[in-house]
């Protein structure tokens, strides 16, 4: 199938207009044509090589949603004209213990990402900063035509990154919760974790978004660089979402921990952390991570927040200023995510 897209030919490199192939769709294939995709950090962490191994020529992009525009004879439930999505995930092997629980994202065959892959028969994956996508049904989402079409695009990585850990760790009314980082996935975890009851305090690096941090949501803001505003929540939280993109201080973090309590990292900076055996073994706390979110939690995940208004607060953008929006993702100067306008491609 004929795609044509924008792509990073090497870890240095502009996005450039780049056209290829996807595979021609089966029987059991969703094709979307793609009217909106996020741009997530997890992009840019890719696109230069920030991770190791990245493929080339990459096409980013799995925050995508758009039209069907075609579907295979076993596919049940779409239908041409119908509003879709598709998130991070392409492929899992749906036959181990993890797959069948419906954990897809740790597949112990290894999960197939929707770009910077190569799938079980061994082609690349593109994604979708592109015109079009071909995925199996069980990867693409329902999405309701109630919700601003281009503030969905983020809830497929940035929405379900952040709602699978408050589910899982089952925060809710009695909680007090902690978010790290204001930023695409940041504000997502203060939407949800308010939306479900919890009390939220929010950790932020920008005096410029402490407003904005309120109007989300957040019950307290604190400013990280100012130690005696920490020193304050010491001991205090039950479960703190960590959505930093950068190196930073775990410690700082894990003392605001009470008894029993979880720091879960969904950031993922490219080096390593140190922690302190003190900050741990006090109040018998727990460091954990967490990873996308299994297809079912997703499709519950939109589905929530069709009930209860939520998207992403977005700033509409084009292919042409890829670099531009990646430098500002980078500076923290996004309110609150990119989102590309793929109208833009045919500009
Ligand atoms: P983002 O929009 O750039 O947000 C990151 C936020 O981190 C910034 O807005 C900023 O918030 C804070 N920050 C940035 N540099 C910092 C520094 N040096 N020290 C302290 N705080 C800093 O990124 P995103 O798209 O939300 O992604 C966040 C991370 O999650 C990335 O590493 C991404 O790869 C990862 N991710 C993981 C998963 C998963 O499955 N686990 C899925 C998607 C993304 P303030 O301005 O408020 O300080
Ligand atoms: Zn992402």
């Amino acid at each position: 199938m004929k795609s044509k897209g924008y792509a990073a030919l090497t870890k240095t490199s502009s996005l450039t207009p780049f056209d290829f192939e996807r595979r021609e769709p089966g029987p059991k294939d969703v094709v979307v044509e793609i009217l909106y995709s996020g741009i997530c950090h997890s992009d840019i962490h890719q696109a230069r090589d920030e991770w190791g191994g990245s493929i080339y020529p990459m096409v980013p992009g799995h925050e995508i949603v758009g039209k069907v525009t075609a579907v295979g004879n076993e596919v049940s439930k779409f239908k041409v004209g119908d509003l879709a999505g598709v998130g991070v995930t392409v492929e899992t092997c749906m036959a181990c213990e993890n797959c069948l629980a419906g954990a897809e994202p740790y597949c112990t065959k290894g999960m197939v990402g929707t770009y910077n892959a190569k799938d079980y028969a061994g082609n690349p994956t593109y994604g979708g900063y592109a015109n079009n996508i071909v995925a199996p049904e069980h990867y693409v989402y329902s999405i309701s035509p109630k919700l601003n079409l281009a503030a969905v695009a983020p809830l497929l990585c940035a929405g379900i990154t952040t709602w699978s850990p408050l589910r899982h760790w089952n925060v809710g009314p009695s909680s007090k919760v902690g978010v790290v980082g204001l930023g695409g996935l940041g504000h997502m975890a203060l939407k949800f974790a308010h939306s479900l009851g919890a009390h939220v305090v929010q950790f932020t690096t920008s005096e410029s978004k402490v407003a904005d941090a309120k109007k989300l949501g957040a019950d307290e803001v604190v400013i990280t660089k100012n130690p005696d505003d920490m020193a304050k929540h010491a001991g205090s939280l039950d479960f703190i979402v960590d959505c930093v993109s950068a190196p930073h201080n775990l410690n700082d973090y894990l003392k605001l921990l009470r008894l029993n309590g979880t720091l879960c990292l969904v950031g993922l900076p490219e080096v390593e952390l140190p922690i302190s055996p003190f900050a741990m073994v006090t109040n018998r706390r727990s460091l954990a991570g967490s990873m996308i979110g299994g297809m079912k939690e997703t499709q519950e995940m939109l589905d929530y927040c069709a009930e209860h208004n939520i998207v992403s607060d977005i700033e509409l953008t084009t292919v042409q200023k890829l670099d531009e929006a990646y430098e500002r993702v980078i500076k923290s100067d996004v309110k609150y995510r990119f989102v590309i306008d793929m109208a833009s491609l045919n500009a």
